[in-house]
């Protein structure tokens, strides 16, 4: 694939002899398989972005999937294509499901969703360039237009491939309403952390966070806020280090690191207008 930034499609599918069929229309599909893919697939079938056809060798992206997912979902199937052990007839990725699932199929969906992220971000190729930056939301965020990936999973490969120690929490709408100020509460979906961070620091999270918490109150539409915390170190102590929070209206992104003086100064990247509120 040489130097080319974003992973070329069309180059992948013709290494691993596959084709990709324009946008599928679903109910035809479901009509023309077989009976057990069939019944898979009746289960979610609005929520299914990407399907696998390895019979009759061709991938599809349905419709409906957000153009920012669709690379992703993409270079998930080619990771199904591609793991020798994954012997499937077919494969569909359904948002969630996909993600956090922890049966034998929850393990091929793992390694999958880690093949599309070596796939788009080039393995080293993305930890070398980020390593020349700010050690921030707005460096992963520049990253995801460059690599042409969702900022949820840029965010998540950022966090668990940088060099420095850095963790980064995935947050959800609890649906519950703070009854003081009726603010929202947001749970705790996931966290990942770099190598560093978890050498070193704790990462028992807590798994709610509301209004009381400064990166809560400070969460803003179009800007990512930045502020102090304390982390707690493996051998008890405390040290300083830097939270940011930033939200794409659907999950809550807090990213955590150290607070180490730099002797280089980083690369910064502006995503934002400085005018935001
Ligand atoms: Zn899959």
């Amino acid at each position: 694939m040489g130097s080319r930034v974003p992973t070329p499609q069309k180059d992948i599918l013709d290494c691993v002899q596959l084709v990709e069929a324009g946008n599928l229309d679903l109910e035809n599909y479901r009509r023309s398989i077989g009976d057990r893919a069939r019944a898979l697939l009746t289960s979610g079938m609005n929520k299914v972005l990407g399907l696998l056809d390895t019979r009759e060798k061709i991938v599809h992206i349905t419709a409906h999937t957000p153009p920012t997912r669709r690379n992703f979902v993409f270079f998930h199937e080619i990771g199904h294509r591609i793991i020798p052990w994954h012997h499937m007839d077919y494969d569909y990725f359904e948002d969630d499901k996909n993600i956090l699932r922890r049966d034998i199929k929850g393990q091929f969906e793992a390694e999958a969703n880690y093949t599309s992220s070596r796939l788009i971000f080039q393995g080293q190729r993305f930890q070398k360039e980020a390593r020349d930056y700010e050690l921030s939301i707005k460096t992963a965020l520049f990253f995801s237009e460059r690599y042409d990936s969702s900022y949820h999973s840029t965010l998540r490969y950022y966090a668990e491939t940088h060099n420095g120690p850095c963790t980064l929490l995935v947050l959800l709408d609890s649906g519950d309403i703070n009854p003081n100020d009726g603010s929202k509460i947001y749970k705790l979906w996931y966290s990942v952390a770099s190598e560093k961070f978890i050498k070193k620091y704790d990462t028992n999270f807590l798994e709610r966070f509301g209004n009381d918490f400064e990166f809560i109150r400070g969460l803003k539409k179009d800007g990512v806020f930045r502020g102090e915390i304390n982390l707690r170190m493996l051998d008890g102590t405390d040290a300083r280090g830097q939270i940011e929070s930033w939200t794409n209206q659907y999950e809550v992104f807090v990213l955590i690191c150290e607070a180490a003086p730099k002797l280089i100064k980083p690369k910064t990247v502006k995503v934002f207008s400085d005018t935001a509120p």
